[in-house]
C-alpha cells in the first residue's frame, strides 16, 4: 500500500511515542520495552493498522508489534492507535528483510501476514512475504511452534505459500482454506483488515493458511 505522500507523516513517525526509531538497541530486550515478559506477536505490514489496534485490545497480556515500511501509511495506523493508546502495541517503520537485526533467535510467539503484496511477475517471486528467504527469516525469530497466520484476497500468492510452506522442512501447515467466510471454524474470532473488509464487501473469497514453526 503506497499512499500519497504526506509531508507530515516523517515527522509524525519518528516522534511518535508508539513507534521504536532504533529497534536494533531493543534485540533480545523487548519484554523490557514493554515492561513485561508477555508474550510478542508481530503483524508484517500492518497498513493503517486496523487488524493489530484491535487484536491487542482484545488481549491486553500479549505484546504486538505492527512492522510497515511507509511512514506515509504507518502514520494512519498511529492515529488509530493512538485513540485507546494500549500500553502492549508499538510499531517499527522497517522493511521485513531485517528482521533478524531487531529480533532475537527465538524471541517471537506469532507472526501474521495479512494481505501482503503478491508480487505477481516471477521475477519478484523472492520478495514475496512467504517466500523461502522470508520464511528463513521467521524460522529464526520465532518460537518453535510458534504461529504465522497468513490472509489474503490473491489466490495465486495463497497458492504460492502453500507451496513454499509445504516444502519447508523448517514449518508444519496446519489449516488452510480457500473461503474463510464460508468456513464455520476458521472464521470464528476473526478480526478483519482494512483490506479485507474491502474484498469481503465486493464477494472476493478470501484465502486464509495457518502454519507453525516445527
Ligand atoms: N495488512 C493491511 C495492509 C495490507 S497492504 C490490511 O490487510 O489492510 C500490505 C502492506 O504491507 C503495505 O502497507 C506495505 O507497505 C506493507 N509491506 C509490504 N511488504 C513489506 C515489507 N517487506 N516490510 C514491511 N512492510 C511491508
Amino acid at each position: 500500500m503506497r499512499l500519497k505522500n504526506n509531508p507530515k507523516a516523517k515527522g509524525i513517525v519518528l516522534n511518535h511515542p508508539l513507534v521504536i526509531n532504533d529497534p536494533s538497541l531493543n534485540k533480545g530486550k523487548w519484554s523490557q520495552s514493554f515492561l513485561n515478559n508477555n508474550p510478542l506477536y508481530l503483524e508484517i505490514g500492518c497498513g493503517k493498522g486496523q487488524f493489530i489496534t484491535n487484536l491487542s485490545k482484545l488481549h491486553p497480556d500479549n505484546n504486538y508489534i505492527g512492522i510497515e515500511q511507509y511512514e506515509s501509511v504507518l502514520y494512519l495506523a498511529l492515529e488509530k492507535a493512538e485513540e485507546i493508546s494500549p500500553s502492549n502495541l508499538k510499531f517499527l517503520c522497517v522493511h521485513a528483510e531485517y528482521l533478524t537485526d531487531y529480533f532475537e533467535n527465538e524471541e517471537v510467539n506469532g507472526i501474521y501476514l495479512n494481505f501482503s503484496d503478491p508480487w505477481p511477475k516471477k521475477r519478484h517471486a523472492k520478495r514475496r512475504l512467504t517466500s523461502p528467504r522470508f520464511l528463513d527469516i521467521y524460522k529464526r525469530i520465532l518460537k518453535s511452534h510458534a504461529i504465522i497466520e497468513l490472509k489474503t484476497d490473491n489466490d495465486d500468492l495463497y497458492a504460492f505459500s502453500l507451496e513454499t510452506i509445504s516444502d519447508s522442512p523448517d514449518f508444519l501447515l496446519l489449516q488452510f482454506t480457500d473461503d474463510l467466510y464460508n468456513n464455520p471454524s476458521m472464521i470464528n474470532g476473526n478480526i478483519s483488515t482494512e483490506y479485507e473488509d474491502k474484498f469481503t464487501e465486493r464477494g472476493k473469497n478470501i484465502n486464509k493458511i495457518i502454519f507453525a514453526k516445527k
